[in-house]
């Protein structure tokens, strides 16, 4: 366990060509960035900050605003800390500013089908009805500022220090603290991201189509794979098994372990060869899910129960 102070973030991701997407953050809990065309990013220390900006500037050519969206994504990923809060404000209507606030509770997921909120992070949110801000309240103008910060991640303390918008930030976090939310430094407990997170992060790099060695290595890849799956659990992943638990340590007479790892959406039917598409199973859950009548019900119902247990995992 890592002891850190909370720290304050804006994050102005949640309008997508035009579409306000706060109120899907909070049905999801989710706070969220994009970026979508960069692809898959591994966090710190899979991926180096130079690493990432490298993937930034291949997909955008470079130059300095391509070094301001390396900037926030890196920010997203890497030094919002679980516990932190992010404030969000909303669209801004006449004279009316929505102010939501809440508490990053996850590690970043990546969540490739969801392109306008690929990375995310759990988030609690808190009371966001009622932290609306008149623009009057603001001792300067604040449209300036939300243009400004339309698509962007910043931490509050260093748009106060740095930025020519300190004094409507500074105005912004004492109107909040009016409406009664804590907005001070708060020691809490973070921990680390998981082995399992960022042995995944690895193997996502390596999946990417560039990164694939030669033919012959495929097995091998296949192999490891399995094997970061299968150390996710040390029971049949199915909530249903009715196998006894103490069969689950049993091995087969060449010593292998009798669970199964499966890809819950089968390659062949383009499944993604990504631990959050693979599950752990019994041999007889196994059969159920590949070769039963039950077989298409039990896939959706263990394609939410892969991804979750992935994230849980994953320390998400
Ligand atoms: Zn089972």
């Amino acid at each position: 366990m890592v002891l850190r102070d909370r720290r304050t973030w804006l994050v102005r991701g949640h309008n997508i060509r035009k579409t306000d997407c706060f109120p899907r953050w909070v049905e999801e809990g989710i706070c969220a960035t994009s970026w979508h065309s960069v692809g898959y990013l591994a966090p710190h220390p899979v991926m180096t900050r130079d690493e990432h900006g490298d993937v930034f500037n291949t997909a955008y050519g470079g130059g300095g605003r391509v070094g301001t969206r390396a900037t926030e994504c890196w920010y997203f990923l890497n030094a919002i800390q679980p516990g932190d809060l992010v404030i969000v404000s909303g669209s801004l209507k006449p004279g009316h500013l929505p102010v939501k606030v809440g508490v990053v509770t996850s590690h970043p997921l990546w969540r490739p089908n969801d392109p306008t909120a690929c990375r995310a992070r759990r988030t609690d949110w808190l009371a966001h009805d009622d932290n609306a801000i008149d623009r009057d309240e603001f001792r300067t103008d604040i449209g300036g500022f939300l243009k400004a910060h339309r698509a962007s991640v910043w931490p509050v303390d260093e748009v106060h220090d740095r930025n020519k918008y300190g004094e409507i930030t500074s105005d912004l976090l004492r109107l909040l603290g009016t409406r009664g939310i804590n907005l001070s430094p708060q020691t809490v407990e973070a921990p680390p991201l998981s082995t399992y997170a960022l042995r995944c992060a690895e193997w996502d790099l390596r999946d990417r189509p560039e990164r694939i060695a030669a033919t012959g290595s495929k097995f091998k890849r296949d192999q490891e794979l399995r094997a970061l799956v299968a150390a996710r659990s040390d029971r049949c992943e199915n909530p249903d098994c009715l196998t006894p638990a103490e069969y689950y340590a049993a091995l087969d007479s060449k010593g292998m372990p009798i669970l199964e790892v499966d890809h819950v959406q089968d390659l062949g039917l383009e499944g993604a060869d990504r631990p959050d598409n693979m599950i752990v199973l019994c041999p007889n859950c196994h059969a159920l899910k590949s070769r039963s009548t039950r077989s298409g019900s039990m896939r959706e119902k263990l394609r939410e129960i892969a991804l979750r247990l992935h994230e849980q995992a994953a320390g998400g």
